[in-house]
């Protein structure tokens, strides 16, 4: 067994074996892809690293061995194109290996990867290079991207790297591979060099482009032990893009700095009963994924699947609806563990495993980071009153795992880091044992009557009625009350309104929480806006809302 984290990472436990505290330390020049993924290649070069599902359902399993070469091909490859130390390069890469592939050879180089998903349009990836500078852009040979693409960098000095065959007049990833050589002597790169360049989910506006430094993987060690719980020699599964940095938490740094292998399942359409038929044929010890998959798999008969081999399930991203997570432990006496951070951060709150899922709670402070909850004149606020989460850092050093800064937005992150503290612009209370209870977003927090109304206790409610599949509750303008709750709500498939099904479901909830919470106003629809990743953004609703009152 390898233990490779530990040179970076220990923890202080209480004497009932509480971890306290974690001290991490990283020499100047540690870079994830030299120092972890070649270490165990030298040190078990046979040890499963990665299994790939492709979207034809073949399977294609790589080392710590394979890894390294194909690492260093790349690297080389990337190289002889121009590509050195500090160069932004652009990954569409979806669910393919060479993502992992390519990203670690971007490690390698010293240069900066920027991961990003294919959602996203062709006028979005043309100012995402604008900001970044980015020098490559490496793409799936989807007709559809490469266009995308294509359009993109147009005019630019961007090289368009293909994988597969090459497409047009770009570059072929496999060709470029075929000729590299597999050996790489390593090239020096500094602990604070720009790493990755992330952009976050817009949620809530304009995606903003997060920058981390080379130290960021140490932070996902908690991540992966503590939280995912992986096994060494174990597969774990995270359900995320590529192009987010969930992908970064659940399928990359801390798993394969704890020795367990990834699964990436590559999917054009996502079924959950395939997802469940794969986590059962691979055998999946650990897994993790946004709440609207659960959502999705206790729809099905979960004793048609044998999950035997599954001990941990894990969500983040979005509020976990209790009843969606009462019904998977009903099913398959698992509970699932909730986390919470964001693109910026890595893990800040938890309920680590072995510990118990307190209901509706996002868990504890993560011993990474001290993170508190204050008011907007950022003092702490007591025992059960709803403030901002922060994070209080030690001597005012930037923790490990916190971000560098937006790229071309300097007064964004002086806003965020305003009276020397980070704020995530998200509320929640905390308990006498130290337990987050999410609220919701500042900005999507109704203020009501002079009440305040947190979405997600409501949609808690609303999901909890049977009719209901997903809902999003949200702050409807009124003049009297300055907003009332409105949800809009989709109902399970065969389930129809009659008329009546909007007051049955507002009686529903008048029962079971203050009656000034309840919906005024019930819309069913048939979706609603996600982001590209798939997170439900309640802004574009109220931004919906607001532009069909104007028109009136
Ligand atoms: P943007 O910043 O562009 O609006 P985003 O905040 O959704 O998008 P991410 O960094 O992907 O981008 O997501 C982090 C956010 O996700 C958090 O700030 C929080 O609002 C939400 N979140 C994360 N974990 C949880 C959780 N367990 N429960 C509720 N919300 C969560
Ligand atoms: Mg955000």
């Amino acid at each position: 067994m390898t233990n490779i984290y530990q040179r970076y990472y220990k923890e202080k436990c209480d004497k009932d074996g509480n971890i306290v505290g974690i001290e991490t330390t990283c020499d100047n020049n540690f870079n994830f892809a030299y120092d972890v993924i070649d270490k165990f290649a030298d040190e078990c070069p046979d040890k499963l690293a990665m299994v790939h599902r492709s979207t034809d359902g073949v399977d294609t399993r790589f080392t710590f061995g394979d890894l390294k070469i194909l690492t260093n091909k790349a690297a080389n490859a990337l190289s002889a194109l121009g590509i050195k130390r500090g160069d932004p390069v652009m990954l569409l890469l979806k669910r393919r290996y060479e993502f992992w592939i390519s990203i670690l050879a971007i490690h390698k180089l010293g240069a900066v990867a920027i991961p990003t998903s294919h959602m996203v349009s062709s006028e979005d990836i043309k100012e995402r290079i604008e900001i970044s500078g980015a020098k490559a852009v490496i793409c799936v040979n989807s007709e559809q991207i490469c266009d995308k693409v294509e359009r993109a960098v147009s005019g630019k000095d961007v090289i368009q790297i293909v994988v597969g065959d090459s497409y047009k007049n770009t570059v072929s990833f496999d060709r470029i591979m075929e000729d590299a050589s597999a050996e790489l002597d390593r090239i020096e790169t500094d602990v604070n060099d720009n790493m990755l360049y992330y952009f976050t989910s817009g949620t809530s506006g304009a995606p903003k482009a997060v920058i981390h430094d080379f130290s960021y993987p140490i932070a996902h060690i908690y991540t992966a032990k503590c939280w995912h719980g992986v096994e060494y020699d174990g597969l774990h599964l995270t359900v995320a893009d590529s192009g987010w940095a969930k992908s970064a938490w659940g399928k990359l740094y801390g798993q394969w700095f704890m020795g367990t292998a990834i699964m990436v399942y590559d999917y054009e359409q996502f079924y959950a009963t395939d997802l469940l038929k794969l986590i059962s044929e691979e055998k999946i010890n650990t897994f993790c994924a946004p709440p609207t998959i659960y959502k999705y798999f206790i729809l099905e008969d979960l004793s048609q699947y044998d999950l035997s081999n599954l001990h941990t399930a894990t969500t983040a991203g979005e509020p976990m609806p209790e009843e969606v997570a009462e019904k998977f432990f009903a099913m398959t006496g698992i509970r699932i563990r909730e986390g919470f951070g964001q693109t910026e951060t890595a893990l800040q709150i938890c309920t680590p495993a072995g510990k118990e899922q307190v209901k509706g709670s996002i868990g504890i402070s993560s011993p990474l980071y001290n993170v508190a909850l204050v008011d907007e004149d950022n003092k702490p606020v007591a025992v059960g009153e709803e403030g901002e989460i922060v994070i209080i850092p030690d001597e005012g050093k930037r923790p490990i795992g916190i971000f560098k800064g937006y790229l071309g937005d300097e007064a964004l992150y002086k806003e965020v880091w305003r009276g020397g503290v980070y704020h995530t612009k998200d509320k929640a209370i905390m308990d006498e044992s130290g337990h987050f209870f999410f609220i919701g977003r500042n900005d999507d927090v109704i203020k009501s009557s002079g009440y305040r109304i947190g979405p997600s206790e409501v949609e808690d409610v609303i999901m909890c009625h049977p009719a209901v599949f997903e809902c999003a509750v949200t702050g409807f303008p009124s003049r009297n009350r300055g907003a009332v709750v409105k949800a809009s709500i989709i109902l399970k498939e065969g389930v129809e309104d009659t008329g009546k099904l909007g007051t049955e479901i507002q009686e529903f909830v008048k029962k079971r929480v203050a009656i000034y919470k309840y919906p005024r106003i019930i819309k069913f629809v048939e979706e609603l806006p996600r982001t590209s990743s798939g997170k439900i953004s309640r802004a574009r609703i109220r931004q919906a809302d607001l532009a069909r009152l104007n028109k009136k």
